[in-house]
């Protein structure tokens, strides 16, 4: 999700950002190192404290130890005196303010001797099965040292040695024999056996404090709780071997050299959790003759406490601190807030059209000259705007002006961009194309919306690459009509706009249909025609033979044939001129016998020859020849060119048709000795209705369409036409026609195995 913030909450952000996170941060990794330095400095002041309360308590345990045993090798105990004992158990007694009692017992267990409250006394009571009595049969050096025992809220603590005869206790090897004797008790005169009262030498120690929190207890090496500075939880005698501070002391009591291994001992707190539950700093240090331990403890939370408060004051100040720098902040950055939402409101205003809103911030700073130069610019916009407004009225007249031309004109516009798409046309498109609104062809290919054909084949935008271009007789089919239309492409080169091509189209299908109609008259004419003129020249034959007794009238029936002869070629003229124009030629392929054909067209215009005063022969190969053709058409051709020549040549001329083998064609030619042509002409002589002036032409009858056709037909055989002339000496019309390939082909007349040549179809006639 993308929240938009506004100036002053950005600013608020990046205040947060920038400026509070840097001293959390601060305070965070002061409070984390300040944290390590009182946990050393901690650790240090509690080895201190628990090491020195040890040694101290463990000194003096070992003094009180050491008396019992200097004492027991005093004269009057080895002789079991009981005065002297008195005597001296008073004085030791008074010497020791701890000293609860101390008795003298014999061999035999019997209490001899008892000192208690500062009196002597001889209770004789039998202690032989007392722990303490049984204790000084142990082969051992050391003092028996019992539990500590609570009576009345006071700690005691009963220690025994035996009274020996003669060696003396403290010596750390005994002999085997020795040690024999003091086991069956043959060495021993009797038992010493002293109860202290340790609360002060407790006190001592539970009283001390470890800074401000920490507090020292002790145990004896079962892991009892013998001393503690909470009475109450040490009156419910908790054993607490299980914590981790004192299963490590106890396991250090184990030690079998307890003494020396502890005279080297180093107390070295860590934090672990407490007897009572609670997260502590802790350390313990071990009693070496009592076999008891002192453990420190100092609750986590009070050791890190003042580095706690420290981190917690200054976060307080920071947190009171913020809002008012803020405040400062804000207010700092108000001077520059108000003009950025004044230019804002003054930039939507001016979005908006409104170009008479003032700006009001004055000064010389940054903010100053952007006021400035927003208010200039919006001048400027206002002058352009207004220009450009002036300059779009004029651009719309002339438009307007534009369309209503092209509009009015009668031919078609289409104006194309480079990537032939339509820019403009004009109405004359639209109606053409039937679209009540051409604005939505805007923008479409052009040849999407007029689907052009050329010859049948659809009209490409290749097809008008040149810089102009003229395409006819363009077929444009839409659902409902067929329309011939004429192009003119004119290409524009580097217009600025981006318009490629001007398209003018002329729309002829009128015209292209009145001429339809008009050849379709023509041929039906012709044809209408044809059958009277038949019918006269039948009539004339008859008369002829009918009337055979008069030459006159022979004559005269003989020029009325050859003048319907002439008539007849005119009208087949004027039909296959409708053919060709209205591309229905249509030509049977079949081998023909052509010498055999020229022949009979030869022997066909002798008559009219001989009439005018011509020799007119043939001169054909030996061989007779064939050609591939319709007979008909080149009958017609043939007929023609004779027709010429007699016609072209003057009386006593002579006509020559030829007929040779040039290769893979068959070249026919008819030569006269007639008015010959002017070169000039030459070249113009097969176009349609094309006569050349002065001479013979002047005055004779003719249409100009005789060489036409023959070019027309010829070329729909794959032949060539030409002449050849010289000026009053004579004319060679010539042309060729392709021979039929060797084997006889199967002549078939079928539609399928008829040529269509050039823009000619078959028809059959
Ligand atoms: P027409 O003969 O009906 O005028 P054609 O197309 O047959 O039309 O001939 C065109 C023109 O060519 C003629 O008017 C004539 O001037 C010229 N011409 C044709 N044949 C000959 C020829 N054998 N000798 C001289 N001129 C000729």
């Amino acid at each position: 999700m993308k929240v938009n913030l506004g100036i002053r909450a950005r600013i608020f952000v990046f205040y947060l950002v920038v400026a509070l996170t840097p001293l959390i941060a601060v305070d965070y990794i002061w409070y984390h190192s300040s944290r390590d330095q009182l946990t050393s400095s901690a650790s240090d002041r509690q080895a201190v404290s628990v090491s020195e309360s040890a040694q101290r308590l463990s000194q003096s345990m070992t003094d009180k130890l050491n008396a019992v045993v200097t004492h027991s090798q005093e004269n009057g105990f080895v002789a079991l005196d009981p005065d002297q004992i008195s005597t001296s158990l008073l004085h030791y007694a008074y010497q020791d303010s701890d000293v609860k009692s101390a008795a003298v017992a014999d061999p035999s267990g019997i209490e001899q001797v008892l000192v208690q409250d500062g009196k002597a006394t001889r209770p004789l009571t039998d202690i032989s099965s007392s722990d303490a009595f049984t204790a000084i049969r142990q082969v051992t050096s050391a003092p028996y040292v019992s539990s500590v025992a609570y009576t009345n809220g006071q700690p005691y603590v009963t220690v025994s040695v035996p009274i020996l005869a003669f060696n003396r206790l403290g010596d750390q090897q005994l002999t085997e024999a020795q040690a024999l004797a003091r086991r069956y008790g043959s060495d021993i005169k009797g038992a010493f056996i002293v109860t202290f009262n340790l609360q002060s030498l407790f006190q001592s120690v539970v009283a001390n404090r470890i800074g401000t929190y920490g507090y020292m207890y002790i145990i004896d090496s079962q892991g009892n709780l013998i001393a503690h500075p909470d009475s109450q939880y040490l009156a419910s005698h908790p054993n607490i071997m299980q914590t981790n501070e004192v299963s490590n002391a106890l396991k250090f009591l184990s030690n079998i050299d307890l003494a020396s291994a502890a005279a080297s001992y180093h107390a070295t707190p860590s934090v672990s959790k407490s007897e009572r539950g609670v997260q502590v700093l802790s350390s313990n240090f071990p009693i070496a003759a009592t076999a008891w331990a002192i453990i420190g403890e100092e609750p986590v939370a009070n050791v890190y406490s003042s580095a706690h408060h420290i981190s917690i004051i200054a976060l307080m100040i920071l947190l009171l601190a913020l809002p008012a720098s803020l405040l400062i902040t804000l207010l700092a950055t108000q001077g520059i807030i108000s003009p950025i939402r004044e230019l804002t409101e003054g930039a939507v205003r001016i979005g908006n059209g409104d170009f008479s809103y003032q700006l009001h911030i004055k000064g010389k700073d940054e903010l100053g000259t952007l006021a400035r130069t927003f208010t200039a610019m919006a001048e400027r916009l206002q002058k352009l705007i207004g220009q450009y407004q002036t300059q779009n009225l004029k651009l719309a007249a002339e438009r307007s002006k534009l369309q209503a031309v092209l509009n009015t004109t009668t031919d078609g516009i289409i104006v194309l961009s480079k990537d032939y798409k339509i820019v403009l046309v004009n109405r004359m498109i639209s109606s053409l194309t039937s679209l009540p609104d051409v604005s939505i062809i805007y923008g479409k290919p052009w040849l999407d919306v007029l689907p052009l054909t050329l010859n049948d084949k659809p009209l490409e935008n290749k097809q008008l690459a040149g810089n102009f271009t003229s395409l006819d007789n363009i077929i444009l089919r839409l659902t409902d009509k067929m329309r011939y239309l004429n192009l003119t492409a004119v290409r524009l080169e580097n217009d600025p706009n981006g318009l490629a091509y001007i398209i003018t189209v002329h729309d002829i299908t009128q015209s292209r249909e009145l001429e339809a109609m008009r050849l379709d008259f023509v041929s039906m004419a012709a044809h209408e025609l044809r059958t009277p003129l038949t019918a006269v020249r039948g009539y004339l034959e008859l008369m002829i033979r009918n009337w055979s007794n008069s030459e006159a009238n022979k004559k005269y029936a003989q020029h009325a044939i050859a003048t319907s002869d002439t008539l007849g070629s005119l009208i087949n003229n004027i039909l296959s001129l409708s053919r060709i124009e209205r591309n229905a030629m249509k030509l049977s392929a079949k081998r023909l016998p052509w010498s055999d054909i020229v022949q009979s067209e030869v022997r066909n215009h002798t008559f009219a020859a001989t009439a005018k005063g011509l020799q007119l022969g043939a001169a054909l190969p030996e061989t007779p020849v064939e050609v591939m053709g319709d007979e008909l058409y080149l009958r017609e051709v043939v007929g023609n060119l004779i027709s010429n020549a007699i016609h072209y040549t003057e009386t006593g001329g002579m006509i020559t048709v030829s007929v040779a083998v040039t290769g893979d064609n068959i070249k026919t030619t008819v030569a006269d000795t007639g008015i010959g042509i002017a070169p000039e002409s030459i070249g113009k002589l097969f176009e349609k209705y094309y006569r050349t002036k002065g001479g013979l032409t002047t005055n004779s009858q003719g249409t100009g369409i005789g060489l036409f056709i023959v070019k027309s037909i010829i070329e729909a055989h794959h032949g060539v036409v030409g002449v050849e002339s010289v000026l009053g000496h004579g004319s060679q019309f010539y042309f060729t026609l392709p021979k039929p390939p060797e084997e006889a082909p199967h002549v078939d007349t079928t539609p399928e195995h008829t040529e269509t040549q050039g823009v000619n179809k078959v028809e059959w006639l």
